[in-house]
């Protein structure tokens, strides 16, 4: 029987907020972590002053190390509310410690913590391995780590607000195969990609890719959210800056560009085909409306406006790859109102072929505007 008690360390960020972390990390709240972690009531507690580190309150005992992220309840919002914790779990998994785990516990909350959206980030954090230890004395539900990739994607989507841009983290699946996560590495949505990153580690069979959309070539993830992605060894990070899209621009008359796919996804949602329907993700390509080779000919564009014009996301259309190539070949045109035409070339046997497998008569009207209009304008004058 080890004779010295659990030894509490608690981040001083708590102390940043009105109404300092000992207002409600009573010693009745600490007791009952201690308890329910170590089983033992009785705890010694120290204050750390230590910066970065997120919402975290550590215990340690018998050469074991114990990670407890608590909430802010200072803090207002969702985004706010969940930031720390990747921060908090990043350092967990940074942590060498070999006996280490972690947990979440729950605080009495103002407002609605069961919305779907909590629901998503607490499954995640659950993935990523973390253990909530009162879920029952607050939550309606329990929390299940996800355990396919499927699942993630679906109640993803089902969070997705669909008419407004979410800038958030996208995940799809490229011509190969290969898992695709699109992150962006500013503002709120930044913590939401190493989450996210984390989570799809511990339930990934395969290497995926992480495209970090960079903005302006001067963000990207925090160094520590990318040491510990990297280690995990299931993730590769491809950066994707403004300079190396110009360059692609000035070599090549198409343009693979991650941030063009982002766009789409942010725009348009999961892959599927504006044409047929089709869904299944590595058919599905990005098809540029006003095409890339005749940007490029526009001669009074700057190189930055060419790059703007063909990455923006009111220029393209998930296209299965039969679709793409008709469509690139003027096989099937768009209208400048978005309905769908074919040429008067096609016939016989192409034509009813062409019928039957392009159901739709016109792209979605929730992705029409003056800009795709202007787009399709451009793509046929
Ligand atoms: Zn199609």
């Amino acid at each position: 029987m080890n004779e010295t008690p659990p030894h509490f360390s608690i981040k001083n960020n708590y102390q940043k907020y009105p109404g300092k972390y000992s207002d409600f990390l009573t010693n009745d709240i600490l007791r009952d972590i201690c308890f329910r972690i170590t089983g033992r009531e009785e705890y010694t507690v120290d204050f750390i002053e230590e910066t970065n580190v997120g919402k975290l309150v550590l215990l340690e005992y018998n050469n074991a190390v114990f990670y407890v992220l608590v909430p802010d309840l200072a803090v207002n919002g969702r985004n706010s509310y969940f930031q720390s914790f990747p921060t908090s779990i990043v350092k967990y998994y940074n942590d060498p410690c070999m006996e280490r785990s972690i947990y979440f516990y729950f605080l009495p909350f103002k407002g609605n913590n069961t919305t779907n959206y909590y629901k998503f980030l607490y499954r995640l954090m659950a993935t990523a391995g973390v253990s909530f230890l009162n879920t029952s004395e607050y939550l309606p539900f329990e929390i299940h780590p996800f355990t396919t990739l499927e699942d993630i994607v679906a109640i993803r989507e089902s969070n997705r607000n669909r008419n407004k841009s979410n800038n958030s983290t996208y995940i799809t699946k490229s011509s190969d195969n290969t898992v695709e996560i699109f992150g962006k590495t500013y503002g709120a949505n930044k913590k939401e990609t190493t989450l996210l990153c984390l989570a799809l580690s511990n339930i990934l069979s395969e290497r995926a890719k992480l495209y970090i959309i960079c903005e302006q070539n001067l963000t990207n993830l925090p160094a520590p959210d990318l040491a510990v992605i990297d280690s995990l060894n299931k993730i590769e990070v491809v950066q994707t800056t403004t300079t190396m899209e110009r360059r692609e621009l000035e070599l090549n008359n198409s343009l693979r560009s991650a941030r063009f796919i982002y766009n789409l996804l942010d725009k348009l949602g999961p892959k599927k085909c504006a044409f047929c329907d089709c869904d299944i993700p590595q058919l599905i390509q990005g098809a540029h409306i006003w095409p890339v080779a005749k940007i490029k000919r526009q001669h009074q564009l700057t190189l930055d406006e060419k790059l703007k014009y063909s990455t923006n996301r009111d220029n393209g259309l998930w296209l299965c790859e039969n679709h793409h190539k008709l469509f690139d070949e003027n096989l099937i045109m768009l209208n400048s109102n978005g309905e769908i035409q074919f040429s008067s070339e096609i016939s016989g046997s192409s034509l009813t072929y062409l019928t039957g497998s392009t159901p739709k008569t016109s792209l979605d009207l929730e992705f029409i505007n003056e800009n795709v209009e202007l787009y399709i304008t451009k793509r046929y004058s």
